[in-house]
């Protein structure tokens, strides 16, 4: 039996991972085929902390990983299939293995909704993102589209006016999702226009984002359209899959917890973006590992208080 289990490997993951093998608990981290999360998919950092020449998103990761290494977690590049929390020990399967636990930690992390459109993929970290925290500051006086209607687009919008000469908000229908205030702030701004009833059909440029072929989605009509930069801010999808019917999740489907650590299982915790609708960093993240592993760590030791309790 495992005494944590660290289920998903980004900065949230990993975090807890240095956490808990620091504390001697010899945390297992099943960290998914492509270990490392979200960051794996990014270029230079250059917002966290310690890092004032910026860093690669992947070399990052792979810092954090050997550091949780170092101290004796055990990492493992497998994904996790299933989960029953509904007896104990707490039970974790991937593929071949099943994992018993006395904690759990939940890091399993979001996914950036993509467009899915041609071009997408080969210029993804070069003109294509979904974090303009991460990436705005490389368009300097360009002309920058950011794609969606709902609040995320309004704030990357709004965030981006900082560098780019121009900020093209990208919107599939007539009317924003986004509430008011946020859609005032953008449209009242000089330097954001908005293009309605417009779908991205494809990103264009070789080496690097040259402009978007675009769909007006009320006539049909097809037109080539100018930018340096696409940001996609089409919502996030919690990884929450394996936990549907184990642990309580939100509306939008995160998991649930009334102080961002605890869930409504005893001995599970929950760290990054798997519960995190709104600040979704990589620095926000790694301090949700370190409270969630802090946690599950008091958990343990108030266990094993409990059972060396004389029974009278
Ligand atoms: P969202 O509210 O679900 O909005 C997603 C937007 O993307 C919608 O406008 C949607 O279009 C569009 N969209 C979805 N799929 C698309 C596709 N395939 N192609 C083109 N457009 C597509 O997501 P969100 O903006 O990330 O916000 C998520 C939650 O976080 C919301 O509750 C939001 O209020 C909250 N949030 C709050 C703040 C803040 O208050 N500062 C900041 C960020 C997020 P349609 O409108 O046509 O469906």
């Amino acid at each position: 039996m495992e005494r944590v289990v660290i289920i998903g490997s980004g900065p949230a993951g990993l975090t807890a991972a240095v956490y808990a093998a620091r504390a001697n608990l010899a945390p297992v981290v099943l960290a998914g085929g492509l270990y490392g999360g979200q960051l794996m998919l990014t270029t230079d950092v250059e917002n966290y902390p310690g890092f004032p020449e910026g860093i690669m998103g992947p070399d990052l990761m792979a810092r954090f990983r050997e550091q949780a290494e170092r101290f004796g977690a055990r990492i493992l590049n497998v994904d996790a299939t299933s989960v029953d929390f509904s007896t104990s020990p707490l039970t974790v399967r991937t593929a071949d293995e099943e994992y018993l636990a006395e904690t759990i930690i939940a890091a399993t992390g979001a996914s950036a909704r993509w467009l899915d459109v041609p071009g997408e993929t080969r210029l993804r970290g070069r003109g294509v993102s979904t974090c303009a925290t991460c990436d705005g500051a490389f368009f300097r006086d360009k002309h920058i589209v950011v794609v969606g209607g709902g609040d995320s687009a309004m704030e990357e919008a709004l965030f981006l006016t900082r560098f780019g000469r121009r900020v093209t908000v990208m919107h599939r229908r007539g009317t924003l999702r986004a509430s008011k205030i946020m859609a005032d702030r953008a449209r009242s701004h000089e330097k954001i226009d908005f293009m309605w009833h417009s779908v991205v059909e494809e990103v264009l440029g070789d080496t690097h984002v040259e402009g978007l072929r675009v769909r007006n989605a009320m006539d049909d009509s097809v037109f080539d359209f100018d930018a340096d930069a696409l940001f996609i801010a089409i919502g996030h999808t919690p990884n929450t899959a394996i936990f549907e019917g184990q642990l309580d999740l939100d509306d939008a489907g995160y998991i649930a917890s009334p102080d961002g650590v605890s869930t409504n299982v005893e001995g599970v915790f929950v760290a990054g973006d798997v519960n995190d609708v709104r600040y979704k960093q990589a620095v926000t993240a790694a301090g949700a590992g370190c409270r969630a592993a802090m946690d599950a760590e008091k958990y343990l030791e108030a266990l094993e208080f409990r059972m060396v309790e004389p029974a009278f």
